[in-house]
């Protein structure tokens, strides 16, 4: 049951709204890069963060828009603004932590947003059936190597249009030694 794995580094997702106030109006994303998942791509543009206690710059900005504004960060991130955010799935942003947004034409300040993300598989039903993963939420995956270890709590976000891979974030891949692409194996 090896799986690919992807690294995210700290990025955002916008909604309209807030694109717009960043970036003015009827602004829109152009693609830098097409991301593992169809239809997402990374943006050219990006933005800074602001927390109580500094400031990161030039955060990707994730598209396409979406139907609430998020900001991921790692845990090494939100030392440095001063944050605290939770682990969360995307889009549960509920109580998650504020954050303020800088784009070159204004700012936002959120009054929540930021999370640490969830370990997560992207996955099909397809592949779910293939892995015998039916009726199951959270799996562990076991990485190899000199700093190797098994993560626990991964959320299967299942999807027909999915990419089958796993997406970490710069802490847990540095922790481990994790290059983008390389595997790990899962365990139910
Ligand atoms: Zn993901």
């Amino acid at each position: 049951m090896k799986v690919p794995i992807g690294i995210s580094a700290r990025h955002t997702h916008l909604t309209k709204e807030h694109l717009e106030i960043l970036f003015g109006s009827e602004y829109s994303l152009k693609v830098l890069k097409e991301l593992s998942q169809p239809g997402e791509f990374a943006s050219e543009e990006t933005i800074s963060i602001k927390g109580p206690r500094g400031i990161i710059d030039r955060v990707r900005i994730l598209g396409p828009i979406r139907k609430y504004t998020q900001v991921e960060v790692s845990k090494t991130d939100a030392h440095k603004l001063g944050l605290n955010p939770p682990v969360r799935e995307s889009g549960d942003i509920e109580s998650s932590s504020p954050v303020t947004l800088i784009g070159p034409k204004g700012q936002v300040e959120l009054k929540e947003g930021c999370i640490i993300a969830s370990r997560h598989i992207h996955i099909t039903p397809n592949d779910i059936k293939r892995l015998g993963l039916e009726n199951i939420s959270k799996v562990s995956v076991l990485v190899e190597g000199v700093k190797g270890g098994i993560m626990h709590n991964v959320t299967l976000k299942i999807s027909e249009n999915y990419e089958f891979e796993l997406h970490l974030d710069v802490d847990d891949g540095n922790a481990h030694l994790i290059n983008h692409g390389d595997f790990g194996t899962i365990i139910k």
